[in-house]
């Protein structure tokens, strides 16, 4: 099976090279020609760009930043060049009404939509353990269900298109709001002079236990293979999560839902990321609470 990746960033080319492990045939585009050589060199064909590479293909994943960079590469231009009954799966975090005009467009072309957004990290994108949201018509994830179960361990149908990225959403923001929690606590237990490894031991043996806590422990240290014990360098990158914790505002708002935790999660991520720390992993938000 053809399968073409547009977005071979952090996640993006961990995930299209395990397809290529797993003998599906890739061809990829970044805008990043560093990206597109380890690709290449993982066994996988580059694409000169984005269209090339989808034109051919019977699937086409996408893992990008946001929703104006799906758009910029799903357009209206591109689907219609591309062979009948393509099956478009987006990966990418974005909001959930980008999702549905996407399908909505994918739909008036002949073409089939699933948004699939994911979480586990660089290392579940490595080991092809990904969990996926999805949404889309049961048609279309039926296809795209060997793709995804190649890349990860779960695969979720949450309903129609649209709604793996509002399952995203509701995530994510538990995950930022965990992560300011997982900070105060080292905060006050460094304030009160206990050891950071004795207190990270507790944690993941007792009752705040978390996958931010175990895998993003989010001071240097404890850790040895976390961003936070190798500078801050990402994992997921604070603008990111800032992004995430907006689209969760987002749709909070779109059903009137209130989210205080999430909003005040969304304000800190957005200061910090409109800083200096955009491109460390949003661990790095321990920063803003104590010095390391
Ligand atoms: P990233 O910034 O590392 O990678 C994005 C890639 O997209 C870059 O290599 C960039 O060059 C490329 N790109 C941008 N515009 C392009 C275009 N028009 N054509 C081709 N390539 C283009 O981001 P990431 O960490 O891989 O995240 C990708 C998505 O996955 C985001 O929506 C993010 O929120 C989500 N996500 C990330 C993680 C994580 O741990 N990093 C986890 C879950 C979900």
């Amino acid at each position: 099976m053809q399968v073409s990746f547009i977005g071979l960033g952090t996640m993006g080319l961990p995930m299209a090279i395990t397809l290529v492990g797993t003998g599906f045939q890739v061809t990829g585009f970044d805008l990043d020609p560093g990206a597109c050589q380890r690709l290449e060199k993982a066994g996988g064909k580059v694409a000169a760009g984005a269209e090339e590479a989808m034109v051919s293909a019977d699937i086409s994943v996408s893992m990008l930043p946001e929703g104006r960079h799906v758009r910029d590469v799903l357009n209206e231009t591109t689907l219609g060049v591309l062979k009948s009954s393509t099956l478009l799966v987006d990966c990418s975090t974005i909001d959930v009404t980008s999702a549905q005009e996407l399908a909505a467009l994918a739909t008036r072309h002949g073409h089939g939509f699933v948004d699939a957004p994911v979480s586990g990290g660089a290392e579940g994108a490595a080991a092809g353990t990904l969990a996926f949201m999805a949404g889309g018509a049961p048609d279309d994830l039926a296809r795209a269900r060997p793709l995804l179960e190649a890349m990860g361990a779960k695969v979720l149908h949450f309903g129609a298109a649209g709604s793996g990225q509002a399952a995203k959403a509701c995530h994510n923001m538990n995950c930022g709001i965990t992560a300011l929690g997982v900070c105060e606590a080292f905060a006050l237990a460094d304030g009160l002079g206990l050891d950071h490894g004795a207190f990270f031991d507790l944690c993941r043996n007792a009752a705040a236990q978390s996958w931010i806590l175990e895998n993003r422990c989010l001071v240097p240290g404890p850790a040895p293979e976390a961003p936070a014990s190798n500078r801050y360098a990402p994992g997921f990158a604070a603008r990111l999560m800032a992004k995430d914790l907006g689209l969760a505002q987002d749709a909070a708002q779109s059903c009137g839902q209130a989210t205080p935790f999430g909003a005040e999660a969304a304000r800190r991520f957005a200061e910090f990321a409109a800083g200096d720390g955009g491109d460390l992993d949003f661990s790095a938000i321990y920063r803003t609470i104590r010095e390391v």
